[in-house]
């Protein structure tokens, strides 16, 4: 079969890199005139192993330890002797996953009618996979976010992540090969998230760029087969984690296309839709009573390596029940 992948991030890659070397044929159309281009703070979670080998040489540090902030005060810092993920370079990391791919660079995929068109060409494939990212939904299930790049020499093996009690968001510092990356993303306007993010900006700034997040979970009316990654809503809401989960419903469509299966239903059955849906509910309910309390009250009182189990999308029921009933009670 033709298939004809539209978006070339994490999700429309990988989609490819799994069908791979099968009885189909797949087109990978990319907008930009290269991959990973769009906004990032490249922090890949611990478990993505388990679904692709990571080029080794898109590998800038393996993460080990965790600092968490309430209000710019430290609430937790973790470490761990084993690794909780990575930083990779994301442009590498997709560059060395396409290889062997048939991908087209700026290669805007346009409407005209009933068919798509690439450069004036129409797309001729018996199914079309959507993994366009934020691009096209509604900027209502997305908050903006914006990051700098700075010298900022961060431990490589450490993240920080900042909550707020005045913001429904979260600011991060990560590291990478030239310093590190800083950035705040929110249920805010734009301003006020510039204002608050100089609170954590350490180091000279060498870059500036932004983008939107899904914060909504999963758009089902997009659940029909013909979207993955981000398109669909694959981010964790409470973090901002979108290559790993955009990955793993690749992982899924491909696995449903190659067994002849219903992508909507398979996809309906894995951990990743329930943690995703979990994570999107605990926004939408601190959306609709307007406050942060509920999400304070857990980091404050929860067992520390339970709060980055729930970040990691790694839960079950019995830590939800310890980590929300038990904590908000
Ligand atoms: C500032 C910021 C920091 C972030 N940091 C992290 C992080 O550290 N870790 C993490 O896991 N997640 C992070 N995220 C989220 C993460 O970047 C995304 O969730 C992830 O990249 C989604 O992958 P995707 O392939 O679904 O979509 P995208 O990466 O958005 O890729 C979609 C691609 O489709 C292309 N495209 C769109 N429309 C068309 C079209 N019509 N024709 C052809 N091509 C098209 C776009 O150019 C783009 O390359 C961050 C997001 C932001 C904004």
């Amino acid at each position: 079969m033709r298939v004809a992948v539209i978006g070339g991030g994490p999700a429309g890659i990988s989609l490819a890199y799994f069908l791979k070397g099968t009885k189909h044929e797949v087109t990978v159309y990319e907008a930009l005139d290269s991959l990973g281009l769009k906004p990032c703070a490249w922090g890949v979670m611990r478990g993505l192993e388990e679904y692709i080998t990571i080029p080794r040489e898109s590998i800038i540090s393996t993460l080990k330890g965790f600092k968490i902030y309430l209000d710019g005060k430290l609430l937790y810092d973790v470490r761990f002797d084993h690794s909780l993920g990575y930083i990779i370079d994301k442009p590498l990391f997709l560059e060395k996953l396409s290889e062997g791919i048939d991908v087209r660079k700026k290669s805007k995929v346009t409407k005209k009618g009933e068919n798509l068109e690439v450069n004036g060409e129409k797309i001729e494939a018996e199914k079309v996979i959507y993994s366009t990212g934020h691009y096209g939904l509604d900027s209502s299930l997305s908050i903006p976010a914006i990051q700098y790049l700075t010298n900022y020499n961060q431990d490589p093996e450490t993240v920080e992540m900042y909550f707020y009690s005045d913001l429904l968001g979260y600011g991060w510092v990560f590291p990478d090969n030239v310093g590190a990356r800083i950035g705040i993303g929110g249920y805010s306007e734009v301003p006020f998230l510039k204002e608050k993010v100089k609170q954590i900006v350490k180091g000279k700034t060498l870059g500036f760029h932004g983008a939107r997040v899904v914060d909504y979970g999963i758009v089902e009316s997009r659940l029909n087969g013909e979207y993955v990654g981000e398109a669909l809503g694959t981010v964790y809401a409470v973090t901002g984690e979108g290559i790993r989960p955009s990955i793993m419903s690749s992982r899924i469509m491909a696995d449903s296309i190659l067994n002849n299966e219903d992508f909507s239903k398979e996809f309906k059955k894995s951990k990743l839709y329930w943690s995703l849906q979990i994570h999107a509910d605990v926004i939408k309910r601190a959306k609709s009573s307007n406050s942060t309390k509920g999400l304070e009250k857990v980091l404050m009182r929860a067992d520390p390596k339970l709060v980055i189990k729930f970040a990691l999308g790694d839960f079950d029921k019995t830590d939800l029940f310890k980590l929300f009933l038990r904590t908000v009670i």
